[in-house]
């Protein structure tokens, strides 16, 4: 067993942390606090590959794996979570369903543009009415003639409403399963299709230099060829995009935790109280020793599951296992790291503060961490 990365693996991981240092440090903060998406940044994403990380080359991909996108996202989010969760919705949310379930002229029109980051895809699960229980979606697409006509509506959508989102993924009811239950099937919907309603962005705690809209579906027709895999398969779908999907969060989770860190010792080392450095006093030393720690573990947990996934074994439990904790951990490093940066940690200029407000939404999205517990609780036989 051996958690050491290899020369490729660091090498993207230095390019990405320098990334984040140059370019996206030195701006972010501006736009987190105007609430405006960073295209400039997400542009020169693209032109780095790292939206074509995961994928082979002969769909456009650079040949790389999750894990080389888990690396990236946790180096990005070790400077900031907007541009990190813009390229997580973007590559496993957006681009991945294509790749794994779409036909090979879906992949054609699709995979070429995400993958090199100059168009965006958002996947359309959660509702206004329902998150958590995905199987209550009320979205309904009816075929009429060699067209799909959608009803309903989508909460909380990443990446859907940017100048270069192209499309959307929407899980919507179209018809009843043999044993009554609801037949749930993935359509996707090009941006701009009539009928298909983009709602202004929500007004958010964190995050905020990220894209997230409500949409709606209003007789909303696309060609019946828009169907991603099979009929009734969407549930399937969406619990391995949503599988895969934990292992990105929990690096990204890891990245905001170990950023916490970095500030952390920077500020403790900066700043002065009763004649010498705060970080003099054990007491902040132990604080930042636990946050460590604590980015260590929840690190290690997410190469596992991403080490499991990529060997072709079950990796469904040490996923969330990984997300519930890295989550946890983040939010816990952000109170400390804010903590010890006394009251400038409450002003939003100092990026503790961001990570603070960033932090929460890790414990909510893509499963709270309720939903993690019943997956492992379920996994375990209960
Ligand atoms: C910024 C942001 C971006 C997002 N991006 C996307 C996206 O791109 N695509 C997408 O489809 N969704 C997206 N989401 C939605 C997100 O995945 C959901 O908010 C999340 O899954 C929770 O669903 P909910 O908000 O409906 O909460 P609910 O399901 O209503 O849950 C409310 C509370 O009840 C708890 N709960 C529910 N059921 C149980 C139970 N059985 N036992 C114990 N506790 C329970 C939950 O854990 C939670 O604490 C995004 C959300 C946000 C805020």
């Amino acid at each position: 067993m051996d958690f050491r990365l290899t020369d490729e693996q660091e090498a993207l991981r230095e390019s990405v942390r320098e990334f984040a240092r140059e370019v996206v440090a030195p701006v972010i903060a501006e736009h987190y606090e105007q609430h405006t998406f960073p295209y400039e940044v997400i542009r020169q994403m693209g032109k780095m590959g790292l939206f074509g990380l995961p994928f082979d080359e002969q769909h456009g991909g650079m040949g790389g794996d999750y894990f080389a996108l888990c690396l990236a996202l946790e180096e990005l989010a070790r400077v900031d979570s907007s541009v990190a969760i813009t390229l997580e919705a973007a590559v496993s949310l957006g681009a991945m369903p294509i790749y794994r379930f779409g036909t090979e002229e879906q992949k054609a029109t699709w995979l070429p543009r995400l993958l090199s980051g100059e168009a965006l895809a958002g996947f359309g699960l959660t509702e206004p009415g329902t998150g958590s229980d995905a199987a209550g979606t009320q979205t309904r697409a009816v075929l009429d003639g060699d067209e799909w006509v959608i009803n309903g509506s989508k909460a909380f959508i990443t990446n859907s409403g940017t100048d270069i989102t192209a499309m959307v993924t929407v899980t919507a009811v179209t018809g009843t399963n043999p044993d009554g239950s609801k037949e749930l099937s993935t359509i996707i919907v090009p941006t701009g299709t009539p009928g298909f309603t983009v709602a202004p962005g929500y007004s958010k705690v964190g995050w905020t230099a990220s894209d997230t809209h409500e949409l709606t579906f209003d007789d909303c027709r696309v060609p019946a060829a828009n169907l991603l895999g099979a009929r009734g398969r969407g549930f399937a779908q969406f619990l391995r995009i949503l599988d895969e999907g934990r292992i990105a969060i929990a690096a990204l989770a890891v990245g905001l935790a170990q950023g916490c860190v970095d500030e952390s010792i920077r500020y403790a080392k900066e700043r002065h109280a009763f004649g010498q450095p705060i970080g003099a006093n054990q007491a902040i030393q132990f604080k930042i020793a636990d946050m460590e720690l604590k980015a260590h573990t929840a690190r290690l947990a997410y190469y596992d599951a991403a080490a499991r996934m990529l060997a072709g074994e079950p990796f469904k439990r040490q996923a969330a296992i990984a997300k519930l904790h890295a989550s946890t951990i983040a939010v816990d490093n952000a109170r400390e790291a804010t903590q010890i940066h006394g009251g400038y940690g409450f002003m939003n200029e100092y990026p503790v503060a961001r990570f603070w407000r960033d932090s929460k939404i890790l414990e909510i999205g893509e499963g709270t961490s309720e939903v993690q517990r019943m997956i492992i609780a379920r996994d375990l036989g209960l």
